[in-house]
């Protein structure tokens, strides 16, 4: 895509994550820990600036954590580097006045297995497709981890792209660029949109002190009386609709002949690469 002329700007969040999954084996003994595996419950910790967010998965087998905390461990970073290995005594200091049972579930993760993503927010691309190619998943929409999608939208990537490519009339380079420009149609301004949401929902979990957060901290109370809209976003009622109650595969194949139609070939396929305006594929 660079080199069709696309090179957007990259925002740093100041945050770094830790991922870590925890096997029911080393929790067999703690009937609390045992609790949270079996349950099928999401719990999420907020501390300032820092939170945790867990639940099982694999069939009650493993109980998954992220984590979201400053990124001191990048700040002397000489690179753009986006994973480190991280020691375990500097993860359970930037844990050390969570609650006792996090500080037990921190604990299971073995040394030398300690590993911290670095969280940026890229801008939007102009275009997801060049030609006969297409970007999916996190290479078009890296999407922050506050709602749980980054995954879940390159999978909904997935989907599309084969919906249109089974509708595909003939396999000439004009049909495969049109179909995957409809692929593009239908994915972008929703992964985009969420991309969004995640960005927004980072920065209302990660207050420090101060008006904003006592403001969060209301609603959270007033939600526990049964009132009132939600501050962490992936909770949210209608944000849940938005995100599950959407058929990406059926509004594909619903809109796949209108939006095939229309696309009209703005540029030769297939000239050799160098700069040009993308942005004229992408228009209907
Ligand atoms: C802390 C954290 C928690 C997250 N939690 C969730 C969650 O709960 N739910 C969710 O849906 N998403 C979550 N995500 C996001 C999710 O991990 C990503 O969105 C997802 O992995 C993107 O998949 P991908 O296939 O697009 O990219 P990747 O998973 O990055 O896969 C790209 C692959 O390409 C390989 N590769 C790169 N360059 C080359 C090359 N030149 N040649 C060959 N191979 C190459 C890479 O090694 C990699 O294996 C989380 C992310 C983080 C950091």
């Amino acid at each position: 895509m660079r080199g069709g002329g696309a090179d957007v700007g990259v925002k740093d969040t100041h945050q770094a994550a830790y991922r870590i999954m925890i096997h029911k084996e080393q929790i067999k003994d703690d009937p609390e820990l045992l609790a949270l595996i079996n349950s099928n419950r999401v719990t999420r910790w907020i501390g300032e600036k820092r939170h945790i967010i867990a639940y099982p998965v694999s069939n009650n087998t493993i109980y998954n954590l992220s984590t979201t905390q400053p990124d001191s461990h990048f700040a002397s970073a000489t690179n753009a580097t986006y994973t480190t290995k991280g020691s375990k005594p500097a993860m359970m200091d930037v844990f050390s006045d969570f609650c006792p049972m996090v500080q037990r579930l921190l604990d299971y993760v073995p040394e030398g297995e300690v590993c911290e993503w670095k969280l940026r927010v890229h801008d939007p691309l102009p275009t997801w497709v060049l030609d006969s190619v297409a970007l999916v998943g996190d290479a078009c929409h890296p999407t922050l981890p506050h709602l749980a999608q980054g995954a879940a939208q390159a999978i909904e990537d997935g989907a599309v792209l084969g919906v249109v490519l089974s509708k595909l009339p003939d396999t000439t380079p004009q049909s495969i660029n049109k179909a995957l420009r409809v692929y593009e149609r239908v994915r972008k301004s929703r992964a985009e949109a969420l991309v969004d949401m995640a960005t927004a929902s980072g920065r209302a979990l990660h207050l420090g002190e101060g008006a904003a957060k006592e403001e969060r901290d209301k609603q959270f109370a007033a939600l526990r009386a049964g009132k009132g809209p939600v501050p962490d976003k992936w909770a949210d009622a209608d944000v849940q609709r938005e995100i599950y109650g959407f058929d990406c595969a059926k509004v594909a194949a619903d809109d796949f002949d209108e939006y095939f139609q229309k696309i009209r070939i703005l540029l030769p396929l297939l000239k050799p690469r160098g700069r040009f305006p993308i942005l004229a594929l992408n228009t209907i």
